[in-house]
Order: C-alpha cells, then structure tokens, then sequence
C-alpha cells in the first residue's frame, strides 16, 4: 500500500514514522509512504501557502492552488482512483470499519489542514472523504494523518507480527479487548486470574471473550447493543452480569438461537 501526505509539516510525518510497527513495515517495503509540501508549488516569491480570509476575522486559510497542485503531483504518482482524504474535524468520526475498508484500497492521499482550515473550493474539486478524530479541534491535520497512518498500517498483511493480533484488538468484533497481564505473577498484592495460568486453552478463550463482554457493557454499553449476541456470549454476558451486580437491559440475540 502506499500513502502520500499532502502537509506544509513532512518532517512531523517522518520523524513519527522512525518508531515502531510502523517504521518496520515502512523498512521491509509493505508500505510506502510519501510526502507533499503545498510550499514547493507556491508560485510566489515568499513561497507563500495561507491568505486572510475573504469576510475578515481573525486566522488565516490554506490557499487553493498550492494545495491542489500538491495533491494532483501526489495523485500523478498513484493510481488514477485513489481516495483523497481531508482529514477535518467536520467530517465523519473515524470508526474501526471506516479504517479496515481504507486498508483494503491500494493507496490513499491524506491532506493536512493547517490555520482556520482549507480554502472551501478545494474540498469540492479534489476531495472524496472527510474524515474526523473526534468532536475537538487540534492544530493540524498532521496527527490525523498520522491516527490513519498507523491504524491502518495494523492490517496490512505482516505488518504486525502474528497477523492475528489486529483481529483480536477493540472494536474489531465490536467488542472492546479483554485485560492482559504479564509477569510478575503477582503484583500489589494483586495475582493474575489463575485461569489464565491452567493452559487449558478452551477455558482461558471464554474467561477472555467473557471479560470483553463484561468491559464493553461496563465502559461502553452503546458497543453491546449494536452488537448481535451468540448463545455463548449470551451466557457469559448474563454470568458477568450477576457477579458484578450489573443490570441487563435487552440486547440483540441471533433470530435463530
Ligand atoms: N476552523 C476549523 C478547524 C481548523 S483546525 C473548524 O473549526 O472546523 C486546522 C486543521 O487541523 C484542519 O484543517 C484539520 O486538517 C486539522 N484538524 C483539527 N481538528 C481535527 C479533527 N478533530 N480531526 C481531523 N483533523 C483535524
């Protein structure tokens, strides 16, 4: 797959990408990732790329054509289909099934907004998605390149190092993950759930996906009513309940259980 950043800031793109998975998957190839000043195609002497806002106010805008000239050298080099992605606090919130379909593309352009934004008319000729962190504005759309960057980069075949741990992660199955431990076997007076320590793997699967139930209704019940419950995790859900004294409302059940 491969990532073109269209940002007045390449070296914050490049300087996050040394560290980790991610700088990995960039050094064994299964990812190519590109940047774009819009400052190389201004085509005045300052290298100017912002301007005051047309109606006055405080703040400055992101000129159009640098910026569109910057994104059509990105689009050049990849192919003509390639989802541009402005990353802005007024698009859609990024959800986990946004981030796994963007995966799948062979290559993706994300713009970086700087100051009050874009100039509006390129939104309308380049761009396709708008997508959101959240409902907060941050500095620069640099860091909301980089949240898609490295979320997406997690479900590329290899990338992470037993391919099955992405599918295990939050969200994936609409359930939040289970806790994990490591050693020292106890800790704060504190032991790690001797299930985990049986080797019975059967066992140790439904301790987990009980405790995923248990979370996702503790800390993010909207999750659980979304989600359609199998007979098992119908069970496993009603018996964390009991044990934490948690009230049930209705969830969704498979028709045919
Ligand atoms: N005036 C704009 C905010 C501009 S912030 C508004 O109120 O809607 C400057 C840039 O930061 C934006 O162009 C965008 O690229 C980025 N940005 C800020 N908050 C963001 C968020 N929640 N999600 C994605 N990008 C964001």
């Amino acid at each position: 797959m491969r990532i073109d950043v269209v940002t007045l800031f390449p070296q914050m793109i490049k300087d996050y990408a040394r560290h980790g998975v991610l700088a990995r998957a960039l050094t064994q190839q299964l990812m190519v990732l590109h940047t774009w000043n819009p400052r190389d195609y201004s085509d005045n002497k300052q290298q100017q790329v912002d301007d005051r806002p047309y109606g006055g106010g405080a703040g400055m805008v992101m000129m159009a054509k640098p910026l569109q000239q910057a994104i059509r050298a990105a689009r050049a080099q990849q192919s003509p289909h390639c989802r541009v992605i402005y990353m802005n606090p007024q698009g859609r919130p990024l959800k986990q099934d946004a981030i796994n379909n963007m995966a799948k593309a062979d290559g993706l352009i994300l713009i970086a907004g700087r100051y009050k934004g874009i100039d509006e008319r390129v939104v309308e000729c380049e761009v396709d998605e708008q997508w959101s962190l959240g409902d907060y504005v941050i500095s620069g759309g640099e860091l909301a390149a980089m949240v898609v960057i490295e979320a997406v980069s997690r479900h590329l075949p290899q990338v992470l190092g037993n391919e099955d741990s992405a599918q295990e992660d939050s969200f994936m199955t609409g359930l939040l993950d289970c806790p994990h431990y490591t050693r020292p076997h106890e800790f704060e007076d504190r032991r790690v759930p001797e299930v985990l320590l049986s080797g019975n793997h059967e066992s140790i699967r439904r301790w987990r996906l009980k405790q995923s139930l248990g979370r996702t209704l503790q800390q993010r019940p909207d999750l659980l009513s979304q989600h359609v419950l199998n007979r098992e995790e119908r069970e496993l859900l009603n018996a964390y309940a009991r044990e934490h004294g948690l009230v049930l409302t209705r969830m969704k059940e498979h028709e045919n259980e």
